[in-house]
């Protein structure tokens, strides 16, 4: 890895640089994507910044050292959420439900969406179709959307929102 803080002298005086001389205006040109390119992605570190942290603040009650963790899981057969259900490492889901003793727990995916369209911080935990078998599309019961595996978050300028309005 190159060291920090040399790369933009590099780029007026590297050999390559000189090469283009002959268009001269590639090399302004360039300057503008690269620092909407940088911009954007700050502000992406920080939307995900916030929301970890959200996240973890929900999370991180439990799970010190003694070989569990905790994570979102639903019950398969009354939808019901499990917040912080803990899990032995190495277990696989479906987990055991802790008062039926069956195996109908399993993980959930996070939809951001609310139902006007707006993100939100507390997301809805979903449970997939196709993680039970079920050949169907799955629709988010809060907001009507569909959702998929590693479902995606909603734009940062509606995070944004979001993030400033959880700050009050
Ligand atoms: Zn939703």
């Amino acid at each position: 890895m190159q060291t920090g803080g040399s790369s933009l002298m590099d780029g007026i005086e590297s050999p390559s640089a000189r090469g283009q001389r002959g268009g001269g205006s590639a090399v302004s040109a360039s300057r503008d994507p690269k620092a909407i390119a940088m911009a954007v992605g700050g502000a992406l570190i920080f939307i995900v910044a916030i929301v970890l942290i959200v996240r973890a603040v929900g999370s991180v009650t439990a799970g010190v050292g003694d070989g569990s963790r905790i994570r979102v899981a639903i019950d398969s057969e009354t939808g019901k959420v499990f917040k912080e259900f803990r899990i032995k490492d190495g277990e696989t889901w479906p987990w055991k439900h802790p008062s039926t003793g069956r195996a109908t727990l399993y993980p959930t995916e996070e939809c951001y969406w609310t139902a006007d369209g707006q993100a939100k911080l507390e997301p809805t935990h979903v449970l997939l179709n196709s993680i039970i078998g079920k050949d169907e599309k799955t629709i988010c019961p809060d907001c009507g959307r569909e959702v998929v595996a590693h479902n995606p978050m909603p734009p940062t300028d509606l995070l944004l929102k979001a993030a400033e309005s959880f700050k009050r």
